[in-house]
């Protein structure tokens, strides 16, 4: 819930600045009952308890990887469950949430897709998964480290109302206060909600997830590109309102033998010319059922090197592979590894 919302939970015969205490308890101070909200009278402590619920998405299970990341398991209120992933770093902290339980989008490479579609998350089911990692892993006490991504589960753009309402939540100055710099939502492309994003007054930043040099050789990994073609595509990012401080970022995953040549690292150059913008390089992260390899290092770095000349260009580095907590390879594989 965000300020309206609660204004209209609480109804006409509650003074409006309620509704304020308790978005600032819920939010800034992160009170886990409304028991704790002291600043209300008890009767209304006691009515919201038993109208309403502060329940953030519970650890069902975590996973550590040797390389430091957590992947947990997360269960819903409807029992259904979802993933969200967390990695720390030096210099910061990121958590890599989901927006969708599984993902309605049909891409070759990626082991969510395996999952179909089972529902999309609430806008509080998207904030919340940041409220459960951050409590987790004792991440308020600076949480100007935070760094959040909206890459696990899901295709964001299809569920975009409830991910801007999470990132006005999550952004918020008087709320949680992650600064929107700090939040990024990716897409498979799905054109006319790109602009709708870049109309959005509070907005994540944008990653895309190109994939491929091609319209054909796009289809053909992307199948959602015979409706929302690689043309159409690009116009949007060309259109795309950045703010000053903002690039685009592309990202682009290699699949040996088919879209990691010299020719095809020459036609990403073409395609990307003219736009303000960084390159991600993700060399696959296999699964079972997926039917691609993962191309070799000198590959990677020599794709890196061609587009490097255009575009700052890096080479992600797989977090959490051996617990299956890398891009692409969210599938709760539960059986194939053992909880921490
Ligand atoms: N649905 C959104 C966000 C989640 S996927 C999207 O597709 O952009 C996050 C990133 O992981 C995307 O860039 C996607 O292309 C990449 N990815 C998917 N499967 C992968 C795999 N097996 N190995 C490496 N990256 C993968
Ligand atoms: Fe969905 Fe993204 Fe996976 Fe494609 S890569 S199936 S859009 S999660």
């Amino acid at each position: 819930m965000d300020i309206d919302d609660l204004r209209a939970a609480l109804g006409g015969n509650t003074p409006a600045y309620r509704a304020r205490q308790i978005y600032e308890a819920v939010y800034q101070r992160r009170v886990e009952s409304f028991d704790e909200i002291t600043a209300l009278p008890r009767e209304l402590r006691a009515s919201l308890a038993e109208r309403f619920s502060l329940a953030a998405p519970a650890v069902a299970s975590r996973y550590e990887s040797a390389d430091g990341t957590r992947r947990y398991l997360l269960s819903l209120e409807d029992g259904k469950t979802v993933e969200a992933v967390f990695m720390p770093e030096p210099q910061r902290d990121t958590l890599c949430i989901s927006t969708q339980v599984g993902c309605p989008v049909d891409c070759k490479f990626c082991l969510t897709a395996l999952m179909g579609l089972e529902r999309n998350l609430t806008a509080g089911e998207i904030a919340g998964q940041v409220l459960t990692l951050a409590r987790e892993n004792a991440l308020w006490a600076d949480a100007r480290r935070i760094n959040i991504v909206m890459m696990g589960q899901g295709e964001p753009l299809l569920n975009l109302p409830a991910v801007l309402k999470a990132t006005r939540i999550l952004a918020d100055p008087k709320g949680l206060r992650i600064a929107e710099r700090r939040i990024t939502v990716s897409t498979s492309g799905i054109t006319p909600r790109i602009a709708e994003l870049g109309a959005a007054p509070v907005r994540p930043r944008l990653a895309i997830s190109l994939n491929a040099s091609h319209q054909e050789q796009r289809e053909a990994i992307m199948p959602i590109t015979q409706k929302w073609h690689l043309d159409g595509l690009l116009e949007a990012c060309h259109t795309y309102p950045l703010r000053p401080w903002e690039k685009l970022t592309f990202e682009y995953v290699l699949l040996k033998g088919v879209n990691d040549s010299d020719d095809d690292a020459k036609r990403v150059v073409r395609l990307l010319a003219h736009l303000n913008c960084k390159v991600n390089l993700i060399a696959l992260n296999p699964g079972p059922g997926i039917p691609f390899e993962t191309p070799d290092p000198d590959r990677v770095l020599a794709f890196q090197a061609r587009l490097r000349r255009s575009f700052p260009t890096f080479i992600r580095r797989p977090r959490g592979l051996d617990i299956y907590a890398a891009c692409g390879q969210l599938k709760r594989m539960d059986t194939l590894v053992t909880p921490a």
